[in-house]
């Protein structure tokens, strides 16, 4: 069965919300409509304080400060992409995203994802010249992104294998084939592979 990769494991969306004198106002909001992921990313801020999550200003505050409490112009980001992106912007009109080969996409566009893609290794490559750039501004192909998302993956089929156990023990110890052991130690192992995601996400 083939998985469908996709950059971020849901398309942000951002909703009608009521106007705030200062951008730090707007983080439930952005918490929510990004599902509590990063908008270029797609790292999940569930394993840490959500105060690590930043808030970015997609065309940079310090060039378009009319911008900075715009909720239109926020998107919620884990750190490393938010310290990456910085600044950088091309040209000088916060209306003109990118040229077709350099520049940024907003993560709520339907666009974003056309540009880039998710490789089965976990890895973010740019699918065009300008999502290349972006995954190089952003360094998008930072080892961390790779193992995030793995071990996503990861909890997922865990889930599956504690409905196993569950279900194995519910009928009386085990299956007599020595199954129930092994998911057991596989359940034990991917714990402990949880407690390095968790330092992986600070
Ligand atoms: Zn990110």
């Amino acid at each position: 069965m083939s998985e469908v990769l996709v950059v971020r494991g849901r398309m942000p969306t951002r909703t009608a919300v009521a106007a705030q004198k200062i951008y730090q106002s707007y983080r439930a909001d952005l918490k929510r409509d990004f599902q509590g992921a990063c908008g270029y990313c797609g790292d999940e801020d569930v394993r840490v304080d959500a105060v690590v999550f930043h808030i970015d200003h997609f065309a940079p505050k310090s060039r378009f400060p009319d911008l900075a409490v715009s909720y239109h112009n926020l998107v919620y980001a884990c750190r490393y992409c938010n310290v990456s992106k910085s600044d950088h912007w091309i040209g000088k009109d916060a209306a003109v995203h990118h040229d077709g080969k350099q520049g940024f996409i907003d993560p709520c566009s339907e666009d974003y994802e056309k540009h880039l893609q998710r490789l089965t290794s976990g890895r973010i490559v740019g699918k065009t010249e300008l999502g290349r750039y972006i995954v190089g501004k952003l360094k998008l192909n930072l080892i961390r992104h790779e193992l995030l998302w793995q071990a996503r993956r990861a909890r997922k089929l865990r889930d599956e294998v504690e409905r196993l156990i569950d279900e194995l023990e519910a009928r009386g110890k085990g299956d007599g084939y020595g199954h129930h052991e092994l998911l057991k130690r596989y359940r034990s192992l991917s714990r402990a592979i949880e407690d390095y995601e968790l330092r992986a996400y600070v």
